[in-house]
């Protein structure tokens, strides 16, 4: 038995492949392997590295194996081959993909913050011990997920959740915890443009239209927009080898709780008034918005399907 998130690992993948394959082992008895599709980003680096665990595997096919999904349910963010997997279970926060069985699943999928806040909760309900790394990695994931609890998607599950953690993961101090893991993802000196603009990216198809929405989620948006150009330039190139109808990185600003959004569509203007933002020299300035979930892809959605 495998256990993957999706591709462009977050935290919350990242953690949730531990956690729960750790979980699903204690439960069920079986040998249960956690896997990912890339190498972790760099929040997920300082997580695995504070709670002193090993990478889990990378791998991109899944084919003939018996697996559990974690924080997505669709298809485009699995391997390729996933439809030749037997999907056993499936662990998400997100609305509900494309996911198709053959036989009987095991499905825990809740209107919460993180993925982990859900592992969370099955290891309280079976009455299963989490282990001290494991509660670092989870911590991490939900903090991570819900920005500090300051995403609406946050609810009071989530900081609950992360306050039991955080005891049994030994971190007194969730504040200082969060700063410097914080500072860890938001440090891009050292990314390049082309990479940079393909961060925790996912592709979403609206009606007949493709939208490729990126996030950068950085303690200090003016680090990105003083690479604005070069930024720009890479996102017109990207959205030309893919013929998407939008390509959108939010900057997102993880301490004021706002975005500014590069943008290189068919429809700025409309994109950009659909997300209730202005469009000003190739950017949206999006006030108060965090959370691609619960604040982007929604109306994204009611406008172009
Ligand atoms: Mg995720
Ligand atoms: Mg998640
Ligand atoms: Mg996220």
């Amino acid at each position: 038995m495998l256990v993957l998130g999706h591709t462009n690992p977050d935290c919350d993948s990242l953690a949730g492949s531990i956690s729960l394959s750790a979980f699903l082992t204690k439960r069920d008895g079986k040998t249960v392997t956690p896997i990912m599709q890339g190498e972790p980003n760099a929040e997920g680096l300082f997580l695995l590295e504070q709670a002193g665990l090993a990478c889990p595997e990378i791998r991109t096919s899944i084919a003939g194996e018996e697996v559990w999904i974690i924080d997505y349910s669709d298809f485009n963010q699995a391997p390729k081959d996933a439809r030749q997997a037997k999907i056993r279970g499936i662990v998400d926060h997100h609305k509900l993909g494309d996911f198709e069985t053959d036989e009987q699943l095991e499905a825990w999928i809740w209107p919460c913050g993180c993925s982990n806040t859900i592992v969370y909760n099955m290891y309280k309900i079976h009455n299963i011990e989490i282990d001290q790394k494991v509660a670092v990695m989870m911590l991490g994931a939900i903090l991570s997920d819900t920005v500090h609890f300051n995403s609406p998607t946050c609810t009071q599950i989530d900081i609950d959740a992360a306050h039991e953690l955080a005891k049994i993961a030994g971190i007194d101090d969730i504040d200082a915890f969060v700063t410097a893991q914080f500072a860890a993802k938001s440090d891009i000196a050292a990314v390049p443009s082309e990479e940079l603009i393909l961060r925790d990216l996912k592709v979403y198809t609206i009606g007949e239209k493709d939208f490729s929405i990126a996030q950068v989620e950085i303690t200090n948006v003016d680090s990105a927009l003083a690479r604005k150009e070069e930024l720009q330039a890479e996102l017109v190139k990207y959205k030309a080898e893919f013929g998407y109808h939008t390509a959108l990185v939010l900057l997102t600003d993880i301490t004021n709780l706002n975005s500014i959004a590069l943008i290189e569509s068919e429809e700025s203007e409309l994109v950009a008034e659909t997300l209730g933002g202005t469009f000003v020299g190739e950017l949206i300035d999006l006030p108060s918005v965090v959370s691609r979930k619960k604040q982007v892809l929604p109306p994204l959605q009611a406008q172009f399907k």
